[in-house]
């Protein structure tokens, strides 16, 4: 929710705008739902007359599924309209008719009349329920027209129930119902439906009927019908905000309304949840559930445990966020507080505690605590009674119990520690007095506490006070005791010695709890080390299946997508293929973006669960997992522990990608780069002197005879001259392209410096023409081993920049050393010398550093050549500046050969 507080410039939210786009655009179809406040207002009827009026438009309309309860009026409307073939499902012995989800997706229609939202599948359908597959046409472009009773939204579940005191098992969650491009209201006064229900015009199962009779009061219709308008008042609300953000309409917005959720393993947490979804609904603002995890969620049951994260994963499923955070120090009520403080909550929903009074005496109330405590937060305490059982929806995916076997080696240390106490205590009883006997009992007791933890230490502390009073406490070797001073001293004992077992009890659970946590979390710290560490995509997927296969003891495999579809990339154990079944379930799953297969609700069928691997910018592939183990594969702790892997594997995979896709971004630039500089420089430095060539031709022929000779020989001298730098810029790209390509192997030998660069100069003679050339060769060099031919070419391009670049009658000066097992060559001119940070950069291809430098024709691929060339004689060539004075310093290192005689030697 933007909050326009926070944003002064009116700019349209791009949520908003991108909602509306995307549903534009990308060719989701659009939902419209005929909502109603009871069965019998007419739902079906309007929606059959709506479609009728597409249909006269020339719209495509076809029928889905329409129940017409064998209503006549009804049935009249579907005359004229294409009614798709419901499919035969057959079910424990039962055929049941269900609607063709592929049929009308082959059909491909513009519209579809779907009757019926909530209705819940035949088993074995692809989707469980009907709104799934409405969201699969949807998907595919296609229209939806739909109907719904207000009871089966999701978080009017309770309302409904409350009221009417009948529960509809079948619901709709409440993003469906938002989801809708358009809602039309039937409505009907309760007088007209009664009026309608008697004259038997209103459908009603056999069974049903007498709940019905209830159901259909005056009262509860009332009731109902104004749910049903604020409902669809509150939708059409969102709606307005949404254009209002759209189009950058000021507010007042309410906006910075917060709720929050506490809930706990009681079964009503289920019913705070939708009380807060509704809260926030109304407020226009988030909300979140929060848990807090004390010390006592460790000794909840299975079922409990179960029940908390399905009440976590209602609220994700009423598009809420979910934290769970773990008990301080401090209250509950203080925690929730702090939490609250720093979210920004403005408002808190707690359900009314259903504790006696006493125990609120003793252990303090959460719920007093809050109100006393939340300062300028609303405190909301909701009674929210149970009405109907189950509140919870059936869960995405099903987990198992924890799987826990009994403590038998608590149990026997416990009574191994009571009996070595025992024995102590009969060898030094002599010396001692009783008193200090059961301080070596008490001593056994804490030490089974702290190692085993509650159960068995009580256990340790009753063995321990029958084993005092049997052997210590006289008349010895009998249960009964004789002083009455000892009889206090016995009850004393025993109240101390459960007392201190479960204080030692409750301190260890908590320690091993943290301990847990602290491995997990160690184990989730190493694994995200590991997955920054590692570059490839394979050593991503391999860690991710490693991870998940070594901390949850299954098998793993993980699909990534390969062309139009999925694939496996990565298994442990190593897995190459999946069966027909899987398979079809993990593409489910990367479709859809919901988990699938085994233990969830769809695709059961499958032997993987297949979970979807996201990140914020979208599902990047799919995780499959499975054990030998039968049942559900996870209990809630595995099932958050995975999650986390999951999204760590998933963000590590997406950097992967991402890298990968900057640097094929950045190559195309720098192919683009190239040929654009290519296309600049052909364009120049072919056509210029083309053109000269062409001119002087041209001259000689048209005026051969009316020229002198000094007039024809400076054409002549033109054409020569342009003709060999047409010539050298072609074969400039030449060796680039050799170059590039790895064609040139350097044809290696001994070879004496002096003689190439003799033949250079006289190669360049006549660039060389206007400037003097000083030699400055030390006379022991030893022999190179290079390709002359190279090694000049590379020369040639270094004397060829010294005489383009400086004025003319400046010197150029070519000298040459050893040092060490090197021989540097080094070429100096007094031009102006190269701009520092071009240093480097010269020896790019066609980089030069005027750009459009058309005096000096050049293509900028003189240095990379020559650059190319010397290393592929495995030297070195680097541009510097003179420092005596302005000027370039260009200069090749030359490796000497182990063992190279100097020139006298070989001499
Ligand atoms: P060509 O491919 O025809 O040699 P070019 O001379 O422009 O073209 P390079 O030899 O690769 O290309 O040189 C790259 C750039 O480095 C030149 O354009 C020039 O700007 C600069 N440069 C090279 N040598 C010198 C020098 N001795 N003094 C000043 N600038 C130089
Ligand atoms: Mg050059």
């Amino acid at each position: 929710m933007a909050d326009n507080r926070r944003d002064p410039t009116q700019r349209p939210s791009p949520d908003a705008l991108l909602d509306a786009a995307r549903r534009e655009e990308a060719g989701v179809g659009r939902l419209k739902i005929f909502v109603g406040a009871a069965p019998g207002v007419g739902k079906t009827y309007e929606m059959l007359q709506s479609a009728r009026a597409k249909l006269r438009q020339g719209i495509d309309v076809v029928v889905g599924v329409v129940e017409t309860h064998g209503r006549v009026e009804t049935q009249a409307l579907l005359d004229g309209l294409e009614v798709i073939p419901r499919k035969r499902m057959e079910y424990r012995g039962q055929t049941l008719d269900e609607m063709d989800l592929d049929a009308i997706l082959s059909r491909r229609p513009r519209l579809v009349l779907v009757d019926e939202l909530a209705h819940t599948n035949a088993p074995g359908s692809r989707h469980p329920k009907r709104h799934l597959d409405v969201a699969e046409l949807l998907d595919a472009g296609i229209d939806v027209f739909t109907t719904v009773n207000v009871q089966h939204v999701e978080s009017l579940n309770d309302v409904v129930a409350q009221i009417t005191g009948v529960r509809v098992r079948e619901t709709i969650p409440d993003s469906v119902f938002d989801r809708a491009d358009a809602i039309e209201l039937i409505d009907l006064t309760p007088d007209d439906l009664i009026q309608r229900l008697k004259e038997g015009k209103v459908y009603v199962p056999k069974q049903a009927e007498r709940a019905l009779e209830h159901f259909f009061s005056p009262a509860n219709l009332t009731a109902l019908r104004e749910l049903a308008l604020r409902r669809t008042a509150e939708r059409v609300d969102e709606q307005l905000l949404s254009q209002m953000k759209a189009r950058a309409i000021p507010g007042p917005w309410p906006a910075g309304e917060r709720v929050l959720v506490c809930i706990s393993e009681d079964p009503r947490s289920a019913g705070l949840v939708r009380y807060g979804k509704r809260l926030a609904d109304r407020l226009r603002g988030p909300f979140t559930a929060l848990h807090i995890e004390s010390h006592r969620s460790h000794r909840l049951d299975d079922v409990q445990r179960d029940r908390i994260a399905d009440t976590l994963r209602l609220a994700q499923t009423l598009d809420g966020e979910t934290a769970t955070i773990p008990r301080s120090d401090k209250r509950i009520a203080d925690d929730i507080v702090s939490w609250a403080h720093a979210n920004n909550v403005t408002q808190i929903v707690v359900g009314k505690s259903s504790r006696t009074r006493w125990h609120e005496i003793v252990y303090g109330s959460v719920v007093h605590d809050l109100v006393r405590r939340a300062g300028n937060i609303s405190v909301h305490v909701i009674a929210g009674d149970d009405i109907a059982g189950d509140p919870i929806p059936q869960k995405t995916v099903k987990t198992s119990r924890r799987r826990a076997g009994r403590d038998w080696m608590g149990y026997a240390s416990a009574l191994a520690a009571v009996a070595v106490a025992l024995g102590a205590g009969i060898l030094i009883r002599p010396w001692v007095g009783v008193e200090t006997i059961d301080l070596v009992f008490l001593t056994a007791v804490v030490g089974v506490a702290v190692a085993r933890g509650l159960i068995p230490s009580l256990i340790a502390s009753m063995a321990a006070s029958l084993c005092y009073n049997f052997f210590f406490l006289p008349p010895l070797h009998t249960f009964t005791i004789a002083d009455p001073t000892n009889v206090a001293a016995f009850l004393f004992f025993t109240v101390l010695a459960i007392l201190v077992s479960h204080v030692a009890g409750r301190v260890r659970s908590q320690a091993v709890a943290a301990m847990d946590r602290a491995r997990d979390t160690e184990q989730l710290y190493s694994f995200s080390r590991k997955l920054a560490g590692v570059g490839t995509l394979d050593d991503v997927l391999w860690a991710t299946v490693y991870q998940v296969a070594l901390m949850l003891r299954v098998r793993v495999v993980v699909l990534l997508p390969e062309g139009s579809t999925i694939a496996v990339k990565a298994g442990y154990p190593p897995e190459d293929t999946l069966g027909d079944k899987d398979l079809a379930a993990a593409k489910w799953a990367w479709e859809s973006n919901r988990p699938a297969g085994r233990s969830s609700e769809t695709l059961p069928g499958a032997t993987r669960l297949f979970l979807p691997m996201r990140t914020g910018r979208g599902i990047v592939g799919v995780i499959g997992i499975d054990s030998d183990r039968t049942g559900p594969l996870l209990t809630p702790d595995e099932r958050r522990l995975l999650d986390a892997l999951i999204d760590q594997g998933a963000l590590a995979i997406e950097r992967v990608n991402l890298v990968e896709a900057m640097d094929n971004a950045k190559r195309t630039i720098e192919a683009d780069r190239l040929r654009q500089a290519l296309l600049t420089s052909i364009s120049h430095d072919l056509k210029t002197p083309l053109a000269a060539v062409l001119g002087a031709a041209g001259a000689l022929r048209e005026l051969g005879g009316s020229l002198s000779e000094g007039q024809k020989t400076e054409l002549l001298a033109t054409i020569v001259d342009e003709s060999e730098r047409l010539n050298r810029f072609i074969a400039n790209l030449l060796d680039m392209t050799k170059l590039e390509s790895g064609a040139i192997v350097p044809n290696s030998a001994p070879h004496d410096l002096a003689d190439i660069v003799g033949s250079v100069l006289r190669r360049a003679g006549k660039i060389l023409a206007r400037h003097s050339v000083e030699v400055d060769l030390q006379s022991d060099l030893p022999m190179l081993d290079v390709d002359p031919v190279l090694l000049e070419q590379a020369l040639f391009n270094l004397l060829d920049n010294a005489a383009k670049y400086t004025a003319e009658g400046s010197r150029i000066r070519i000298e040459a050393g050893r040092v060490d097992r090197t021989v540097l060559v080094r070429l100096m001119d007094e031009g102006p010398g190269i701009p520092e940070p071009d240093l480097e950069r010269v020896f790019d291809k066609f980089f030069r550093v005027n750009k459009g430098d058309h005096v000096r024709a050049g293509t900028g691929l003189g240095l990379a050549i020559a650059r190319g060339f010397v290393e592929a004689m495995h030297g070195t060539l680097t541009a510097a500046n003179r420092i005596d004075r302005p000027g370039a310093v260009l200069t090749i290192t030359l490796p000497v050969r182990i063992g190279a005689r100097t020139l006298e030697s070989a001499a």
